[in-house]
């Protein structure tokens, strides 16, 4: 019997998240109706965002590993196969089960904070499973161009050429960042490098000091998701700026930290930070 493609398993996995979040609604309010003090509201409702986001970031991800490789990516590898059937397992058997369990004995008092952990288990573990498909893909291909085809550090870039493709210019986590609102990897905030380029990115926020018109100054935050949101595709290959692309700028590069940040502080200005949710 043929094992079931990593595109009908992800299809799945995205289809227990709604029903999981469906079914803990349904609790929700069953539990309300019942005008039970909840001291817990605050972990009920994080609870309820992360079973109703986690489908459409996990399918994000499918997305943009699909347009990369197409078909190929669909039916995907064994190895895949089993880590996305794992995941479907967990969120079947341990969260959906679990509260429908709850639901139809009248139980209602359940813990919220392993539902949370299970949940976000499963979603870092289906991207996890993607992004490491997308990885042994990409591997497999034929080398790129050399770095020399690269656009000179600072020079803008043009999207509008036939031979643009943004997904060989930034990393794919940037990519998945750009397109998400979902938190950082994991792997990040512990400092391990990049599952897909190898680069090692700041794991906290920076603070960056920029004079005001007015002659004063102010704090600017410029968060470690930012920076990741930036990253290029070759290992430690720098940063190319988001802020300059969403001012029409086109795409600038920056071959490290220093001075990508000192870009963000003098070319940039605070009407350009405040259409960033990341920079604060
Ligand atoms: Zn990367
Ligand atoms: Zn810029």
């Amino acid at each position: 019997m043929p094992s079931i493609e990593v595109a009908a398993l992800v299809a799945r996995i995205i289809s227990a998240f709604s029903t999981s979040a469906n079914v803990f609604q349904t609790w929700k309010a069953k539990r309300k109706a019942k005008n039970l003090p909840d001291q817990r509201a605050n972990e009920s409702n994080r609870l309820e965002i992360c079973l109703s986001t986690s489908g459409p970031v996990v399918q994000a991800e499918y997305d943009r590993d699909f347009r990369y490789f197409g078909s190929r990516f669909a039916s995907g590898d064994d190895v895949t196969r089993s880590q996305l059937q794992v995941q479907l397992i967990t969120i079947q058997q341990s969260i959906i089960m679990l509260v429908q369990n709850a639901l139809l004995s009248n139980v209602f008092d359940i813990s919220y904070t392993t539902l949370i952990a299970t949940a976000s288990n499963v979603r870092q573990g289906s991207i996890a499973a993607l992004v490491e498909q997308y990885q042994r893909m990409m591997a497999a291909q034929p080398p790129r161009p050399p770095p020399t085809a690269l656009p000179q550090p600072g020079a803008p870039v043009d999207r509008s050429k036939a031979d643009f493709n943004i997904s060989h210019l930034y990393c794919g986590i940037a990519l998945l960042l750009q397109q998400t609102s979902g938190p950082m990897p994991l792997r990040f905030r512990i400092g391990l490098p990049c599952a897909i380029c190898g680069s090692v990115l700041p794991p906290r926020s920076l603070e960056l000091v920029k004079d005001t018109s007015y002659g004063s100054s102010a704090r600017l935050r410029i968060t470690s998701r930012f920076l990741a949101k930036c990253h290029l595709a070759e290992k430690d290959a720098g940063y190319g700026c988001l802020l300059c692309e969403k001012a029409g700028k086109g795409i600038t590069m920056f071959p490290d930290q220093t001075e990508f940040l000192s870009h963000i502080k003098d070319d940039h200005s605070f009407s350009d930070y405040a259409g960033e949710n990341d920079i604060s």
